[in-house]
């Protein structure tokens, strides 16, 4: 559970074409990463595939099924952020249980679930602060709790690590790693770092002004580039 196919997805803003044509195929439980220059439509390719945004044509399947008309909240997905987007005044259990609770989920079976993400993400200490008591890595990893909790079988990741220090970002990014190998989910993940993308990725798509490029293998990109702009992209520095 977990697969994504796109074809021919595209996608305009009035007369501003932001995607141009995107194909791609992501196996179940694969770790894939979007990188590309600012503006060339990481993010909007990631909200077409969480149905934030209504692609203009194309097709998407998710495990088989075609999802391009399914409203977000029964796409399977969880989306996190940049900014984290908690509620200031709800504790960090109640952040993480409002999804579960809006949808009706059993009482008990939120509670399962928050004490496992927690757990899972060493938050056990801060159930009961508000975000602003919270460190911004803290505050991520209640993000990626209220993503946890709700059992996606994909998780969109867009540029989630980019407002923490260096030191946190290393810390949250082994998390991540990790995560990755005990949910067994599928990860697309959006980052302008090239360690991030070099360590965590099965499989890193480049994008350019709303075309893919190539995709390949982290190793596959770096010994075998398809041109200059993938060259220069991955084998510099940034
Ligand atoms: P990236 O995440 O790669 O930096 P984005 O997907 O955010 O790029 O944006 C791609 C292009 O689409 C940019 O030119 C941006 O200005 C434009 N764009 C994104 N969202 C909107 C929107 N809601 N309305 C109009 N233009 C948009
Ligand atoms: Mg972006």
């Amino acid at each position: 559970m977990g697969s994504l196919q796109l074809k021919s997805i595209r996608k305009a803003f009035g007369d501003h074409e932001v995607l141009k044509g995107i194909d791609l195929e992501v196996k179940d439980g694969e770790f894939v990463i979007f990188v590309g220059p600012s503006g060339c439509g990481k993010s909007t390719l990631l909200r077409v595939i969480a149905g934030l945004e209504d692609a203009t044509s194309g097709s998407l399947q998710i495990d088989g099924a075609e999802v391009i008309n399914t409203p977000p909240a029964k796409r399977g997905i969880a989306m996190v952020f940049q900014s984290y987007a908690l509620y200031p005044h709800l504790t960090v259990k109640d952040n993480m249980a409002l999804g579960l609770k809006q949808a009706g989920t059993d009482k008990q079976e939120i509670e399962t679930r928050v004490a496992k993400a927690s757990s899972m993400l060493s938050l056990d200490p801060y159930l009961a602060r508000r975000p602003a008591e919270l460190s911004g890595g803290q505050r991520q990893r209640v993000a990626i709790g209220r993503a946890i909790v709700r059992e996606p079988k994909l998780f969109l990741f867009d540029e989630p690590l980019s407002n923490l220090d260096a030191a946190l970002r290393v810390q949250t990014r082994l998390e991540i790693a990790g995560l990755h190998r005990r949910l067994k989910a599928t990860m697309i993940y959006v980052t302008h770092d090239q360690v991030e993308a070099m360590t965590l990725a099965d499989k890193i798509v480049v994008l350019n002004a709303g075309r893919v490029e190539q995709i390949g293998s982290p190793m596959e990109l770096y010994n075998r580039p398809a041109n200059l702009f993938v060259a220069g992209f991955i084998g510099s520095p940034q």
